[in-house]
């Protein structure tokens, strides 16, 4: 009845982008290449090159030049790498917090990228068959500099950078940051155990409880709704476990696949198969960690991967490169946040297995770096590194004794992570040296420090004692996630996402009553009170600047931006229960969580770095604002005209 190969056109998870640009140039000619390190700190990069640790980024400075990067307000990943791949501040590129919220309803979403089903669906009984594209939008507006350079003919090559997903269709692109998981969220664990466990408090993960029947235990992985049927119908695939308590040992049986794992153990990678009507499948990949036989079964699984082998969404452009990729090196974590840190969060796992997991994404990262570094004839390519991120978040609390986490013991094993870290990225810095050649431009880009973060504010606590921010019921009462008891008639500012507050504006949002002609004084109040407001504990100062929207950002989609940006001091941060529009009892508490370290505050605390092999021009303050004008320029191109950075290199 249907053309089988028109319905797979159309269908979500066939999305194949034709491939265009793909020819690489293999004359020889102009290279820059471009390492970015996310979230590498100014000081301790100083202090570790002095101290002669990172010796290939001290020849690099020695070189060329090394200086303080300006980073973007707020310092958050999203934020500052669409500002390095576009050259316009965030008013122009549209992402200003990992969340953006709905005025139309105050609920967060996510900044980066949607995946929004089908418009058109015909119904044939229990099937619904997709009829139009399904609209996947990156949320980066502006022109990255790599588009330019490709409609000028010379190759580029864009590994990883975030926000960038969808991929831009041009040369060879793998998309970073942004790029969700097969249930389409930023990375869904699961954990598999017969352990009583409360499932209120999970985060991050699903928790699925098993039985044990003669060491066997049969579970499922729960995947995406199956978008050919009527109503919520969640694709599911059975796998079952063998246990060999006495060895430590299981056999897990997934589909034609069967593996073996030990105790603290990670698994290959592991193709699950959801088939969504006969003869028609979308594959995701998993890997398994073995945490636990007894007394408690514990198997952690990945979140369900996209395969790069066969993509149900665009990771790379053109759609086959994550194909040779894969080929070439093997499966490899195509979720945009790679490293679980949220389960080391929740203790699903724990210091050691994600030590493990990050050194697995790491391997895989630099494995796709070689395969472009190895033929890089001429244009330009750029290569991300998460790793000095997420490990820097999860083990600060093992190199600061000030921070509620800390604990001496383990602080011997686990103190060296983070420099260990800068030391394995400057093992790629050596191999790139080495092998460079003088016609070469290196530039080395980090898009923010690192702080503590060992007391997290709850922002809508302080406006609601204020008086800003009016609760249903007696005043000192508590508000959940998504403003749940938030009297939106009463209240004139709300914070959501990690910087960000908004004035609830007549208009504007759905309930709104500042009248504009108040907004005004309302800012000026707002960032009085605040950066005078401090740590009831301990007198500390917790903000150090709050900055205005208006006045941070300009362009067209400047009105998207939070009306006030809050920065704050080092040590302190928004809580998560802030991100996510809650207001809970106390205005600010210790940070227990594994996540001890962070960048969400004031811009002017965390700055990134840059190193070049050219020098870097003196005086010119460099920001991240000068990386898109600065390689337009090596390649005698001139900025496009909403770029406002300028060249930096001589
Ligand atoms: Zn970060």
């Amino acid at each position: 009845m249907f053309n089988k190969k028109m319905i797979i056109g159309v269908f979500l998870l066939f999305i194949m982008v034709v491939s265009g640009c793909g020819q690489r140039n293999a004359e020889p000619g102009k290279k820059v290449l471009i390492l970015g390190f996310d979230g590498m700190d100014l000081e301790r990069t100083k202090v570790m090159m002095d101290a002669g640790e990172l010796p290939n980024f001290a020849k690099l400075r020695d070189m060329g030049g090394f200086s303080p990067l300006a980073t973007t307000i707020p310092p958050q990943s999203p934020v500052a790498w669409a500002t390095f791949s576009t050259g316009l501040n965030p008013g122009e590129h549209n992402i200003f917090d990992f969340l953006r919220r709905d005025p139309d309803t105050y609920f967060p979403a996510l900044s980066m990228a949607d995946v929004k089903e089908p418009k058109r669906k015909l119904g044939i009984g229990r099937w619904s068959i997709p009829l139009s594209s399904p609209e996947i939008k990156n949320f980066r507006e502006g022109v990255p500099f790599w588009k330019v350079l490709s409609d000028h003919g010379i190759p580029v090559s864009v590994l990883r950078v975030p926000v960038n997903f969808p991929p831009d269709e041009c040369g060879h692109q793998l998309s970073g940051m942004g790029t969700p998981d097969m249930l389409g969220t930023m990375g869904t664990f699961s954990f598999f155990t017969n352990r009583p466990v409360d499932k209120t408090t999970e985060t991050g993960g699903r928790i699925q409880e098993v039985e044990i029947r003669n060491n066997t235990v049969e579970a499922g992985i729960e995947g995406p709704n199956n978008p050919y049927k009527k109503g919520e119908v969640k694709l599911t695939v059975p796998f079952k476990v063998y246990m060999d308590p006495a060895s430590e040992t299981i056999e897990l049986r997934l589909q034609d696949q069967s593996l073996f794992l030990k105790r603290g153990d990670w698994s290959r990678w592991v193709k699950v198969r959801f088939e969504f009507m006969p003869m028609m499948n979308a594959t995701g990949i998993v890997r398994f960690y073995l945490k636990e036989i007894e007394p408690y079964f514990e198997l952690y699984m990945s979140p369900i991967n996209i395969d790069p082998k066969n993509p149900a969404l665009p990771v790379s452009y053109p759609s086959g490169y994550s194909k040779e990729l894969a080929k070439e090196g093997g499966p490899f974590y195509t979720q945009g946040i790679a490293e679980d840190t949220w389960a080391l969060n929740q203790k699903r796992l724990d210091d050691e297995s994600f030590l493990k997991q990050s050194e697995i994404v790491f391997e895989e990262t630099l494995r796709n770096f070689h395969h472009e570094w190895r033929d890089f004839h001429s244009g330009l390519l750029i290569s991300y590194f998460s790793s000095t991120d997420p490990l820097q978040h999860m083990f600060y609390r093992y190199t600061d004794p000030e921070c509620p986490g800390y604990d001496a013991e383990k602080a011997k094993r686990y103190g060296s992570v983070i420099p260990d870290t800068y030391k394995k990225m400057d093992r790629v810095l050596g191999e790139v040296l080495s092998a460079m050649d003088k016609d070469m431009t290196l530039i080395v880009v980090s898009d923010h420090g690192f702080a503590p973060f060992r007391r997290a504010v709850h922002v809508n606590r302080w406006l609601v004692e204020k008086g800003y921010m009016v609760l249903k019921g007696p005043s000192l009462q508590e508000s959940g996630e998504f403003f749940d008891n938030v009297d939106w008639e009463k209240t004139r500012a709300y914070a959501i996402g990690l910087n960000g507050i908004y004035l609830n504006m007549a208009g504007r949002e759905k309930n709104g009553i500042v009248q504009q002609e108040e907004a005004d004084a309302l800012k000026a109040e707002l960032i009085r009170g605040l950066e005078a407001v401090v740590d009831p504990d301990n007198g500390k100062k917790m903000v150090n600047k709050v900055y205005r929207g208006d006045q941070a950002y300009s362009g067209q989609y400047a009105g998207n931006a939070p009306d006030l940006v809050v920065g704050y001091t080092r040590g302190y941060r928004g809580s998560w229960q802030t991100a996510l529009g809650a207001a809970p009892k106390v205005l600010v508490e210790d940070n227990l969580k594994a996540w001890s370290g962070d960048h969400c505050i004031d811009p002017a605390l965390v700055p990134g770095i840059l190193l070049s092999n050219k020098k870097i021009m003196n005086k010119t303050n460099p920001s991240l604002m000068d990386i898109a004008p600065t390689v337009l320029n090596e390649f005698h191109m001139a900025p496009l005209p909403a770029m406002t950075g300028k060249d930096v290199l001589e």
